[in-house]
C-alpha cells in the first residue's frame, strides 16, 4: 500500500485513505513501540469506507521508513503486542 496525498492548503498535503483514496482520514490512536522510540505508529480511520490502518514510522540504520499497515480494527501493531488500544494514548 503506497502512501498517497492530495494537494492541501499552501504547503500542506492531505493524506488519502490507502483503501478507497478518500481525503477524510481521522487519526485515532498513537503507539510508541519501544523504549527507544524507534517505532511510532498512528492509527487512522476513513470516514468514507471505515477502513482502519496504521501509519508506521520505523528507524533503521539512519533511515526513517514509513508504511501503511493493516492490523485489523483496533489491533495493536506488532512492535508493542502487550499494549491494548486503551493504553495507546
Ligand atoms: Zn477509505
Amino acid at each position: 500500500m503506497s502512501i498517497q496525498f492530495a494537494d492541501g492548503y499552501k504547503d500542506d498535503q492531505i493524506l488519502l485513505c490507502s483503501k478507497c483514496g478518500n481525503e477524510y482520514m481521522h487519526h485515532n490512536l498513537v503507539n510508541v513501540g519501544d523504549f527507544l522510540g524507534d517505532d511510532l505508529s498512528i492509527q487512522f480511520w476513513c470516514e468514507n469506507c471505515n477502513a482502519t490502518r496504521w501509519l508506521e514510522f520505523r528507524q533503521h540504520k539512519g533511515y526513517t521508513l514509513v508504511q501503511w499497515c493493516d492490523h485489523g480494527d483496533n489491533a495493536v501493531p506488532k512492535s508493542n503486542p502487550d499494549a491494548t488500544p486503551e493504553d495507546q494514548f
